[in-house]
């Protein structure tokens, strides 16, 4: 699978832009876009370019590119202004109640979060 084909998920064909979505942030690793059911007044997805399909399949030299991502969600916290924090969530696998195998950082924030969480 080429590292930008973006695997055969939902988040591929945004990828590969045959479903229109607005990005809010994009470079050469990867792209930022608002959640389709935002759980939270803030609520968008950081996504590789490269289609690991769940952090638990991420390889050992993914680490610069897992880092990139964090840093990615903080850059759009900041350009967003939330400066009262926000939460990062990956949910993993069935228990971790993942829905799209395409590996994804959820930022959350604009309410008071709760934990623990559901
Ligand atoms: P997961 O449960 O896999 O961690 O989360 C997948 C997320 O992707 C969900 O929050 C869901 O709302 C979001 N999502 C699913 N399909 C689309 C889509 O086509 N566009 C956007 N922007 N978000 C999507």
């Amino acid at each position: 699978q080429s590292a930008q084909a973006g695997g055969d998920t939902i988040f591929g064909k945004i990828l590969r832009k045959e479903i229109p979505c607005n990005f809010i942030y994009e470079d050469n690793l990867c792209v930022a876009f608002d959640d389709l059911n935002p759980q939270a007044p803030v609520h968008y997805l950081v996504i590789p370019r490269k289609p690991i399909p769940q952090l638990s399949r991420a390889e050992d030299n993914d680490g610069a590119l897992l880092g990139h991502l964090l840093l990615v969600a903080r850059k759009i916290a900041q350009k967003r202004n939330l400066k009262n924090g926000f939460r990062i969530v990956i949910n993993d696998g069935p228990i971790g109640a993942q829905s799209v195998y395409h590996l994804h950082i959820h930022v959350l924030s604009g309410r008071q979060l709760q934990w623990p969480p559901g």
